[in-house]
C-alpha cells in the first residue's frame, strides 16, 4: 500500500560506536568465539569455490570515522560473489530511482533459495528482490550502459568506489562461474520471457558472473559495508557513491532478504542489515556507526558463511549493534 510519506523529510539517529580500544577488544572475543566452530561446509557447486581453505578466517570492522579494525585472514582474496547484488543494487538505484526499482525489482522476501526459479514462476514472472538471483539479474540488466562492457566497467567502477581502491576480477573464478552457471542462464531467459530484462539475457549472465567474480579481501567488505554505514559517502576516501536515500533504501532491502531465506532468523538474532555471499564472505551495516566484514567459508544450509554469522551476532550484541534494541527511557532519568 500506499504510506503517503514523500514531503517527509529523514531523521536520522545518532549513537556513537565505543571507542577504539572497546572495539579491538570486542572484535578479539567475538573472533575467539567464532573460532570455536568449524560446522558447515565450503560451497561446491562452482567448481574453484571447493578448493577454498575452510580453515580461513577473517575479521574486518570499518567504522564511520575511517577506522579499520582487523584480526585474522582479513588480506586473503576471495570472490565477492552475491555481496556484489547489494551493491550492484545501490548503483542501479542511485541511476533509476526508489519507485522504479520498487516496480521493476522488487523487494519483498521470497522465502526460497537463492536460485529459485519456481519463485519466479509462483510470482507471475516477477523477480521478486535484488538479493536472489532473479533480482540480481533484472538488475544488472537495468545497469546504465550501451553494451555489456560498458555496463561491466560501470559496475566494476561502481564497486571500487565502496571498496575504496581498484577492483579486479578473478579470471579463474570467472571461468569456472561461466562454465557452470547453467541455471543463471535459465533464470535469465526466464525472466526474458516475461519481458522482464530488455537486454539479452545471456550478456546480462555475463556481466553477473563478472560481478560476481570481483577479487575482495575482508578489509574491502567492511570498507563497503561502512559506506553504505556512512550514508553513502565512504569513510576512508571521503567520496559520495551513492546518496545518502539509496543508502537507507539498500539497507532496506538487506535487512528483509540479505540472508536469503533464513534472513528473518538473521534479523531476529542480530538485528541489522547484512548480505552474505557463497564463497564465505559477509557484510554487515550498524548505520551511522560501523561495516563489518568477515571472510569464511565454512556455510550453513542456506548458504551463509557460518564462523561469520556467530562473530557478528557476538558483535552485534556486544558493541550494541541492534537496530531493534532499546533501554528504557525512564531508568536513565
Ligand atoms: N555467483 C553465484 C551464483 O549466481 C552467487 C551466489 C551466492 O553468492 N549466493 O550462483
Amino acid at each position: 500500500m500506499e504510506l503517503d510519506v514523500a514531503g517527509i523529510e529523514q531523521a536520522v539517529a545518532t549513537g556513537a560506536p565505543p571507542s577504539d580500544s572497546r572495539i579491538n577488544a570486542l572484535l578479539a572475543e567475538a573472533f575467539a568465539h567464532a573460532s570455536k566452530h568449524s560446522e558447515g561446509t565450503v560451497a561446491h557447486y562452482i567448481p574453484i569455490l571447493s578448493r577454498a581453505d575452510p580453515e580461513a578466517f577473517g575479521l574486518c570492522i570499518a567504522d564511520v570515522s575511517g577506522g579499520l579494525h582487523e584480526l585474522g585472514d582479513t588480506r586473503r582474496q576471495f570472490s565477492i560473489q552475491s555481496i556484489s547484488k547489494a551493491f550492484v543494487f545501490a548503483l542501479v538505484c542511485e541511476a533509476i530511482g526508489h519507485e522504479r526499482a520498487l516496480e521493476i525489482v522488487g523487494v519483498n522476501n521470497t522465502g526460497l533459495a537463492f536460485n529459485s526459479v519456481v519463485a519466479i514462476e509462483l510470482n507471475d514472472g516477477h523477480p521478486m528482490n535484488p538479493m536472489v538471483n532473479a533480482g540480481a539479474l533484472a538488475t544488472t540488466a537495468l545497469v546504465p550502459g550501451r553494451t555489456a562492457d560498458e555496463q561491466w566497467e560501470a559496475v566494476r567502477e561502481g564497486l571500487s568506489l565502496f571498496a575504496g581502491r581498484d577492483l579486479r576480477m578473478d579470471d579463474e573464478v570467472y571461468e569456472s562461474e561461466s562454465h557452470t552457471n547453467l541455471r543463471n542462464r535459465a533464470i535469465a531467459q526466464l525472466l526474458a520471457s516475461y519481458d522482464r530484462i530488455e537486454r539479452d539475457p545471456l550478456d546480462v549472465v555475463d556481466v553477473y558472473t563478472r560481478q560476481c567474480s570481483l577479487s575482495v579481501d575482508a578489509r574491502d567488505l567492511a570498507a563497503m559495508a561502512a559506506t553504505l554505514a556512512d550514508g553513502g559517502v565512504n569513510p576512508v576516501t571521503g567520496e559520495r557513491v551513492v546518496s545518502a536515500t539509496v543508502c537507507r533504501d539498500t539497507l532496506a532491502v538487506l535487512a528483509a532478504s540479505g540472508l536469503y531465506e533464513a534472513s528473518g532468523e538473521w534479523l531476529f538474532d542480530i538485528g541489522l542489515p547484512g548480505k552474505s555471499g557463497v564463497s564465505g564472505g559477509l557484510i554487515t551495516v550498524a548505520p551511522g556507526k560501523v561495516g563489518i566484514g568477515s571472510y569464511a567459508p565454512r556455510l550453513d544450509l542456506a548458504g551463509n558463511s557460518v564462523q561469520g554469522q556467530i562473530a557478528t551476532a557476538y558483535l552485534s550484541r556486544a558493541m550494541g549493534l541492534n537496530i531493534f534494541a532499546s533501554g528504557s527511557h525512564f531508568r536513565s532519568e
